[in-house]
């Protein structure tokens, strides 16, 4: 499916996924091919992304890119790399990780910088955006202004950041920088195009300090523990959600600590 010039979404209709979107696979089709995440790999969604890069006239890639370790993303690495030979980059920071029982990332590359790859016609510029994972990669058709955006900018709603793999002002960070860049439309891991990046980026800042500002005001009202602070932050949450909630502010809580803004001790938080 041709979502822009030149840039195609892979779609697999994978039913329910965590009552939200399923993983998008983009293809980049230069004078020479790259992939960006490569989605689950059972057997079902292989064969049918196999038939869409046949349907692309696709036999040959450069570059699978992984934007970062989560199953979703890279599960699809390796049968996608025998179909099309493609090397496949991840950054080394997500070297070695892996969720559930999955394995890690097949990677032939592993980059510590930010390079440029070359599609002849077009450039892809790989972004070390850390937050949701630490070597989280963002990618930037340079000639375009078309950011592949991972999971560190999701087409609806905000993204998981959980404490221990997760780095809420690594995020935010992640997302301030994304604003200097020049984009014109941000393709996300999960969900629709956004066509308003700027807007976009700035709402999701504006959304975490919000939430911030508002965990270290009920800190300092007496609200000392996670447990005490989830019904308070999020009143109407759906059981399957409470554990992402609690994940979340644990990260904002870890990043005032960090801040000196509060302080823990036994599970307690107190303003510093
Ligand atoms: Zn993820």
């Amino acid at each position: 499916m041709e979502v822009l010039p030149d840039v195609y979404s892979l779609p697999v209709d994978t039913g329910a996924f965590m009552g939200t979107y399923p993983p998008n696979v983009y293809l980049v089709k230069g004078e020479r091919v790259a992939i960006v995440d490569t989605g689950y790999g059972d057997e079902a969604a292989l064969s049918v992304r196999r038939q869409q890069l046949a349907d692309l006239g696709v036999t040959r890639a450069a570059f699978i890119i992984i934007t970062h370790h989560h199953t979703d993303h890279r599960a699809g690495a390796e049968a996608l790399r025998s179909a099309t030979g493609a090397q496949v980059l991840a950054h080394v920071l997500e070297k070695g990780l892996s969720r559930d029982d999955s394995t890690p990332i097949p990677a032939d590359t592993w980059i510590e910088d930010e390079p440029v790859l070359d599609l002849g016609n077009l450039h892809l510029k790989l972004l070390h955006m850390p937050g949701h994972s630490p070597g989280h990669l963002c990618v930037l058709v340079q000639e375009r202004g078309i950011l592949f955006s991972g999971d560190q900018v999701l087409g609806v709603g905000t993204t998981a950041i959980e404490p221990v793999r997760g780095n809420m002002a690594q995020h935010i960070a992640s997302l301030e920088r994304l604003l200097t860049l020049d984009i014109s439309i941000v393709l996300p891991a999960h969900g629709p195009p956004i066509h308003q990046p700027r807007r976009k980026l700035q709402e999701l800042i504006e959304h975490r300090r919000a939430r911030e500002q508002q965990v270290l005001a009920l800190v300092g009202r007496g609200v000392t523990t996670v447990e005490d602070l989830l019904p308070e932050v999020y009143p109407e949450l759906e059981p399957r959600l409470v554990d992402m909630a609690r994940g979340q502010l644990g990260s904002h809580l870890a990043k005032l600590e960090q801040e000196g803004k509060v302080v823990a001790r036994d599970g307690r938080y107190s303003l510093s």
